[in-house]
């Protein structure tokens, strides 16, 4: 899989990214790291994704469930 890291900011703070961590483009700082455990699914992240109107089933899974059905 080819990603280009400098096509993409980090999400948190909008800084180049440099890492991908918990499925979010991120920098190097440890903050933004955290922010992207916890969002990802950190204590209560669920809750998190549904107070926000997402699913709560993990991105990945969704995309495996469409593939299995093409
Ligand atoms: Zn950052």
């Amino acid at each position: 899989m080819a990603i280009n890291l400098s096509d993409h900011k980090c999400q948190f703070c909008g800084k180049e990214c440099t890492n991908i961590v918990y499925a979010a483009f991120t920098c190097d700082d440890p903050e933004c790291i955290e922010k992207a455990r916890l969002e990802r699914g950190g204590p209560g992240g669920h809750q998190k994704r549904k107070a926000e109107g997402k699913p709560i089933i993990p991105d990945d899974l969704l995309e495996q469930d469409l593939k299995s059905k093409n």
